[in-house]
């Protein structure tokens, strides 16, 4: 019997899990029409992963070179190799500026063109006239430090709508009633040991990706996908986990990023015989090409032989060429990253990179208005009640097979908007909040005790580097059928071996090894639908790039078969179940209403 756990009790309208650019935008447009809204993080606002970002944010403002919603979106349905929901692309591209005017009049410090307006960079994949070129400056940008400046300005704007912050609090499970309505949350206060009770007519997760199922990965290491662990733990489906972007520039070595943005600012790559070989795979794009084809031209240079330093297995990216004003002028950030984990001077010297996991296009599955479906034969379009997810946590799904650059800070902010527009429509502030399911909360504690007293001989690093490295060897830029069956084969055992952890610190306050081992229960469910799903999708589709299916018209891309979105279930013992669900083809407005030509977006081979 688990030792019985005291509970603060609170509830509110909405509850908020994660406090990045999306956390933040949702519980600032709930808390802006007046519902009682909680954020809980696990992380100070501030810190979150979005600080990182860089480059920027995507919207058609028109500031720099033509422009338009359509080829917004046309840019970002070829980016998904077709595995994107038509209604929610629509709805992105269309809804990006007032997204980001909006960010400017909560006031986000933009840079500025000589008139005023918000400055634009060219990105990877965006492109004019219906990709037919020449490259757009669609991204919006403060400086290199985009991410950073959206998040302390929607941090201050919620506190000053009245929105309540739980920081420092650990997520450990939702809570679920007996016939699947979410009620709330329980979390962990790491400061002082208490545990907390949040039930909520609404709970928005936003928890952001899992970038930490790899060995080498830009994110922060706090992003373990606890939603993802959650939602897998309430029973519910993960979609599109197999698709994993590497970003072509992180620092080799460290992992750090090197934004896309030192390309779009003219900066390029180059192989040990000095060729600037992107121009040989994509005439058209070069080195502005989509990241997974720029991932894949720099894993085939390395193959051959055409690496660079000492063990020939990294690439050069020049900037040394540019103007050091510009360079301090616009890209500050990463002058300084280059200095400190690659030891080079970027005006005098080009940079060692390589490519990193950086994104995860995978989530937990929701329509374009955030709200969380789980498909039954009945109903493909089942909404689970009480509960949304959005951000890097979410599969709504505008992303598909591949995330085209600066178009995750415009899903946050789009999305988390989306999400509070929506729960004004459905959550009454008037109602009663519901009674927490005292069986689900009793389980959910359960499990944190087992944990919490683990008693076994692994510790819990161990298995997380077991499980980091398997991932990067097994389910990497380049699969087969034989890394992907070894792959499923080794994340089973391991997911076994988890009865076998050890847990040294068993206090309630600051337990960093009860917190990691929390997160590697998350990383977990992750890490083997991952894998599972990309085992079984037999072709190659943006990031999921198989050796077994390369040839065709299509580049090994199989429509008629597989253009459809994986779903993932994974029970206690490590079982995976699959299924798979229709990818919304229909726009949002019909082309007579003023939509999009779907001539144009209809599918065909991907090429920059
Ligand atoms: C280095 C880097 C640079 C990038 N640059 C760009 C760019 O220029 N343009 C672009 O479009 N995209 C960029 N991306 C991608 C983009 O930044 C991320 O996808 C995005 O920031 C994710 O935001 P999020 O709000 O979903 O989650 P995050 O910002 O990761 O925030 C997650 C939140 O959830 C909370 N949380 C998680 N688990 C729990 C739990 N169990 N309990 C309580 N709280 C929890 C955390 O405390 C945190 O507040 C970049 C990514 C990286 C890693």
């Amino acid at each position: 019997m688990a030792k019985t756990y005291e509970f603060v009790d609170h509830n509110y309208d909405v509850v908020v899990v994660g406090a990045g650019g999306a956390g933040l935008r949702a519980t600032l447009g709930m808390a802006e029409q007046g519902l009682r809204t909680a954020c809980i993080t696990k992380v100070f606002p501030t810190r979150s992963h979005t600080v990182a970002a860089q480059g920027g944010i995507a919207a058609s403002l028109k500031n720099m070179t033509p422009d338009s919603w359509e080829w917004h979106m046309y840019d970002t349905v070829k980016g998904s190799d077709w595995l994107g929901d038509t209604d929610a692309m629509e709805y992105l591209a269309r809804e990006a500026p007032k997204a980001v005017y909006e960010l400017e009049h909560y006031g986000v410090p933009f840079s500025r063109t000589e008139d005023g307006r918000i400055y634009q960079r060219p990105f990877g994949g965006h492109m004019q006239n219906f990709g037919e070129g020449p490259p757009v400056q669609r991204t919006c940008a403060a400086a290199d430090r985009t991410g950073h400046a959206i998040l302390h300005t929607l941090y201050g704007q919620s506190l000053r709508n009245n929105a309540e912050f739980y920081i420092e609090y650990f997520a450990l499970d939702l809570i679920m009633s007996d016939d699947g309505v979410c009620q709330g949350v329980i979390a962990w206060n790491l400061d002082d040991g208490t545990i907390h009770r949040f039930t909520a007519k609404s709970v928005v997760l936003a928890t952001g990706g899992y970038g930490r199922a790899y060995f080498s990965a830009t994110s922060a290491h706090t992003c373990t996908g606890d939603g993802g662990g959650m939602v897998a733990r309430a029973g519910l489906p993960l979609q599109d986990m197999e698709f994993v972007q590497f970003h072509p520039t992180g620092i080799y070595g460290s992992g750090c990023l090197i934004t896309e943005g030192a390309r779009g600012e003219g900066g390029y790559l180059v192989n040990s015989e000095g060729e600037r070989f992107m121009e040989r795979y994509a005439p058209s794009a070069k080195d502005l090409a989509s990241r997974d084809v720029v991932s894949r031209c720099m894993t085939m240079e390395i193959r051959e032989g055409r690496g660079v330093g000492k063990d020939k297995d990294h690439i050069f990216l020049h900037l040394d060429h540019l103007d050091p004003a510009l360079l301090h002028e616009r890209l500050p950030g990463i002058s300084e990253s280059a200095k400190i984990f690659a030891g080079v001077d970027l005006t005098k010297e080009p940079i060692p990179v390589l490519p990193t996991v950086h994104y995860n296009m995978g989530g937990i599955p929701t329509n374009y208005w955030g709200e969380v479906v789980s498909p039954t034969k009945d109903d493909p379009n089942r909404i689970v009640p009480g509960l949304m997810a959005v951000g890097e946590a979410g599969c709504a799904s505008v992303h598909g097979a591949n995330r085209l650059g600066s178009n995750s800070l415009i899903d946050l902010v789009v999305f988390g908007r989306a999400a509070a527009i929506r729960a004004g429509e459905v959550v009454d502030p008037k109602t009663a909040v519901p009674t927490a399911n005292a069986a689900s909360c009793e389980k959910i504690m359960d499990r944190f005790d087992n944990m919490r007293n683990a008693n076994g001989s692994t510790p819990t690093a161990d298995l997380r580097d077991k499980m980091q490295r398997t991932m990067q060897e097994d389910a990497a830029v380049f699969r087969t059928q034989e890394s992907l069956e070894q792959g499923c084969k080794r994340m089973s055992a391991i997911w076994g071996e988890m009865k076998d952890l050890k847990v040294t610190d068993r206090s309630m306050i600051w337990n960093s090894d009860l917190v990691e081992t929390l997160e590697l229960e998350n990383l977990m469910a992750n890490a083997i639908t991952t894998v599972y799903g990309a085992e079984a999708r037999k072709e190659s589709r943006g990031a999921h790039a198989r050796e077994d299916y390369k040839d065709g018209p299509l580049g090994g891309r199989n429509d008629d078969e597989w253009r459809k979105h994986t779903l993932a279930w994974v029970n206690d013992a490590g079982d995976v179940k699959l299924d798979y669900r229709a990818v919304v083809t229909e726009p949002l407005t019909k082309f007579e209403d003023g939509g999009i030509d779907m001539k144009k977006i209809a599918p065909k081979a991907r090429v920059y």
